[in-house]
This record gives C-alpha cells, structure tokens and sequence, in this order.
C-alpha cells in the first residue's frame, strides 16, 4: 500500500485507487495528482492499494480485495490483512474509490445506500448513473469507510484513465478540495436485486445494454447458446459475458431521477 498527501492538515478526503490490481486506470489518476501537485484548499490523502496484484496486473493476489472488508491484521491471506490496513488508513476519511470493468464504457457511481453524500456529490461528478449496492454489499470497501465508488470505463483503456482523472477532479471540486464549480447533472440511481448466476460454459454471450430495461420474455444472455429469458423485467448493472466468473452480472430495480438544481440562465 502507498499512501501520500497533498496539502497539509489531516485530511478528511481520500483518493483511493487499485483495490483491484487489473485496474490501472485509478493508479495513472492518484500520479498524474502526484506530478501536478494542485494547491487544496483541504488536505487530501492518496492511497494505492494493492500494489502486489498491480506489480502482477492480476485482479487479487489471494482473495478479492472488495469483498474481504474489514479484514484483519492475522488474516491469513494477503488481501485479508490489506482490507484492515486500509480500514485504519481510511477511517476519517470520506473515500473515493476508483475501479474499471469488462462491462460499460460509460462512467457511473456506487454507494452502498443512498446517503444524503451521496446525492449531493454523485450528480456533481461526470457520470451516467448511480448504482446501490444494496444486499450486495457484503466484503466492499464501503461497509466499513464511508465512500463513493465510480466505475471510470473499460479495464486498461486510455479512456478509463482519462475518465479517472476527471471524476477525482470533480469529487475535489465538489468537496471543496479543489477550486472552482461542479456540473450538475439528473442522474438515474439504480438499486441492485439478484445475481445473475451464469452456468459453468466455454462461451457466454450477453445481448443487453447496461441500465437499459430488459422486458419479461426478452433473451438476455446464453451460456454455450443455451438462452437465458427474463422472467419479469429488469435493468441490467454490471453485464459482462467474461468480467465475473460465477456471474453474468446483477438485475437492478429503478428507484429515482435525482435532477440537479435548474440553471438560472
Ligand atoms: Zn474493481
């Protein structure tokens, strides 16, 4: 783990990047913070995580890092004993957590709950959504420190690492860290319902948009070309073919428009 400051003070903010060593993109952010070294006007901690699995670009060394919260110092794997690091490391601080994926190019936002944080910050970031953990919080970071997680585009993308850059820019400048205004956006939030288990396969295809409903009938992925029809319908978060290995992703339910203040123009 790495961990430096901008700024001086104790910091109640925290850049966090590389809970998963397969996702870089947060890492190139947290350095690029690094060689600016632009003036705060509230200290801001910057962590890198997992350094091993990065060193290795694998996604974990031993156990998923996000589902191992709060961890524990005699833990016997490497993430185990990691998660109680950053636990401590973090504990003042409100998190902002930065993770790619297989599954959307488009950057969104997830929180465990809807917190009053939450939909303060979350409209002022460039993202398209804003996703709820909900039951399917258990062993994230965010059971333990309160944080805000952003999904910044495609894993090892020159866009993800952009995108990265100019989500923690916007988290600064809507906390206040950084000068200057934010742009408020209406964001769709999303609550999770079910995995969508996915039956062991050579091939999985996935035929549906992320955040776009999926009707009652609809096909909406095949493993090995055996179809898997919607039952009632949903809103998929998180669809991969290949992202999860149990998984092809989760069902969600739409639960609200957050609309950002009208512009007084
Ligand atoms: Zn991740």
């Amino acid at each position: 783990m790495r961990v430096a400051q901008i700024g001086s003070g104790t910091p109640e903010l925290a850049i966090l990047a590389g809970i998963h060593g397969d996702e870089p993109c947060g890492v190139r952010a947290v350095e690029r913070l690094l060689e600016q070294r632009p003036a705060v006007e509230r200290p801001v901690k910057l962590v890198v995580a997992n350094e091993r699995a990065l060193e290795q670009q694998v996604r974990y060394v031993d156990e998923d890092l996000n589902r191992a919260f709060p961890g524990n110092s005699d833990a016997e794997t490497h993430e185990g004993q990691l998660a109680a690091k950053l636990t401590d490391e973090l504990e003042d601080c409100l998190t902002f957590s930065m993770h790619s994926t297989q599954s959307h190019n488009e950057p969104f936002a997830i929180v465990k709950d809807v917190t009053d944080t939450a939909r303060e910050l979350c409209p002022q970031l460039p993202v398209a959504a804003m996703v709820e953990t909900g039951n399917f919080s258990e062993g994230r970071l965010f059971t333990e420190i309160d944080t805000i997680e952003v999904e910044c585009g495609l894993q090892g993308s020159e866009t993800a690492a952009e995108n990265a850059y100019s989500l923690t820019r916007a988290f600064l400048t809507a906390t206040g860290a950084l000068p200057g205004d934010t742009v408020s956006r209406d964001l769709p939030v999303y609550r999770l319902v079910d995995c969508i288990w996915k039956d062991q396969a050579d091939t999985y295809e996935v035929f549906v948009d992320n955040f776009t409903r999926v009707e009652q009938g609809d096909s909406f992925a095949a493993a090995d070309g055996e179809m898997q029809v919607a039952d009632e319908p949903f809103y998929p978060v998180l669809m991969s073919a290949n992202g999860y290995r149990d998984v092809f992703g989760y069902t969600a339910e739409k639960l609200d428009v957050l609309s950002s203040p009208t512009a007084a123009d």
